[in-house]
């Protein structure tokens, strides 16, 4: 869908401003099955960068799809060892790791939400090495996108081309069409981290949202929250973009200290099903009332994975002028939504989202007021008047957003 340049293009900015591929490193990419022609020009721009080996793991959502119809509960909740084991060797070999996001958002409506939350919690669990791994950057990855027939239909239902329509919006929010790609994400991962710099400056003790539907919201932050952006450190010094596109300057809450009402603004799409209008209530941190006017059971059993997914662990600002957000398209992916809205995130916090986390204990993270989850949600709630104020331990107040955007 992208032309053979553009797709070249996308392959050296994942490999080399995504993963930040070193030579001599091993790659591994997760492709839909669809796709073979993004995962050649990944393979081939890893090879140019020097990687010692590409590996490439075939999604198909449409199998996924029969097996969730017809196998048995207990077979699909049995994750093989040799698929955990294929996943940690990725970390115990200093593999990086490139995943097209590109699902079909309802694939699965018609299955129960209940069967679906216990096979995703089954793999979640059984793959929770790996995705601490992740989440605290033992190993770089990115995650990126690409148009595939059926997730676009949905976001374009009347184009006469939805995957063209897609393809285009892929690559202007992805920046591919600038004459240079590389040096229009540098220069716009130095805004981020400019605003950054200004919030850990600042070191807010809670934000407070507020909108005109009924958010009334205090997030107290992490003790020794560290706000990140765009560009993140590896453990082994190495910087690299964990999402692509992205627009997010985000820490973390501080799990005991949130307070009153969110409502969503926008559908929140988990594991092929649709979460829609829906509201959280908060007390001392965690979830104790909840509604939804669609998918309240699949929300339901996604709070209820485990203690950590009725806490949040992540707090994310975005403007409404940022690019993903003025295209006013809805992706139903959480990697383009997610760009475009102020967001929340039930579930584990980035334990780099705090001071020396690396020289940290998880009891001595939790204390700081790190969230653990097997699972890490986002949901949006950043509509166009949405108000954001910092308040330090001194009570000063200091406006960050009006009208949902920044102010400083
Ligand atoms: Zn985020
Ligand atoms: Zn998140």
């Amino acid at each position: 869908m992208f032309n053979e340049k553009i797709l070249e293009n996308y392959a050296r900015l994942i490999v080399n401003i995504g993963v930040n591929l070193q030579k001599g490193q091993g790659l591994e990419i997760i492709c839909p099955v669809e796709k073979y022609e993004v995962a050649e020009a990944l393979t081939k721009a890893g090879y140019e960068a020097g990687a010692k080996i590409v590996q490439v793991r075939w999604s198909a959502q449409n199998i996924d799809k029969l097996n969730y119809e017809n196998a048995e509960l207990s077979i699909l909740e049995d994750i093989p060892k040799w698929y955990v084991d294929s996943k940690n060797y990725l970390v115990e070999n200093g593999f990086c790791y490139v995943a097209i996001s590109a699902e079909d958002p309802s694939i699965f409506k018609d299955i129960s939400p209940d069967k679906i939350a216990k096979i995703y919690q089954a793999r979640s669990k059984a793959l929770k090495k790996y995705s601490d791994a992740i989440m605290n950057n033992s190993i770089r990855w990115c995650v990126v996108s690409y148009p595939t027939s059926a997730w676009a239909k949905q976001v374009f239902p009347n184009a006469e081309d939805p995957e063209k329509e897609l393809a285009d919006a892929i690559i202007k929010t992805m920046r591919l069409d600038k004459k240079d790609a590389v040096s229009a994400w540098q220069e716009h991962i130095n805004t981020l981290n400019k605003r950054a710099e200004f919030l850990n400056f600042s070191n807010f003790e809670y934000l407070h949202f507020t909108n005109s539907i009924g958010t009334d919201l205090k997030v107290g932050l992490a003790d020794g929250h560290v706000w990140q952006s765009a560009r993140e450190k590896a453990k082994d010094g190495v910087h690299f973009v964990a999402n692509m596109p992205t627009e997010e300057i985000f820490t973390a809450p501080h799990r005991l200290k949130v307070d009153g009402i969110v409502k969503s603004a926008l559908p929140l799409c988990e594991n092929g099903q649709i979460i829609d209008n829906f509201s959280l209530t908060f007390k001392n941190g965690e979830v104790v009332d909840f509604s939804a006017e669609k998918g309240y059971d699949t929300l339901k059993n996604l709070i209820n994975t485990d203690s950590g997914t009725k806490r949040i662990g992540e707090v994310a600002l975005i403007g409404k002028n940022s690019p993903i957000a003025m295209s006013k398209v809805l992706f139903f992916n959480t990697l383009f939504d997610e760009n475009a809205s102020c967001h929340l995130a039930l579930g584990k916090a980035y334990p780099t989202t705090v001071k020396n986390s690396e020289n940290l204990s998880e009891e001595e993270l939790t204390n700081l007021g790190l969230n653990d989850s097997v699972e890490h949600i986002d949901f949006m709630i950043g509509t166009p008047d949405l108000c954001v104020t910092g308040i330090k331990k001194d009570g000063t107040k200091v406006p960050l957003f009006s009208d949902g955007e920044w102010v400083i």
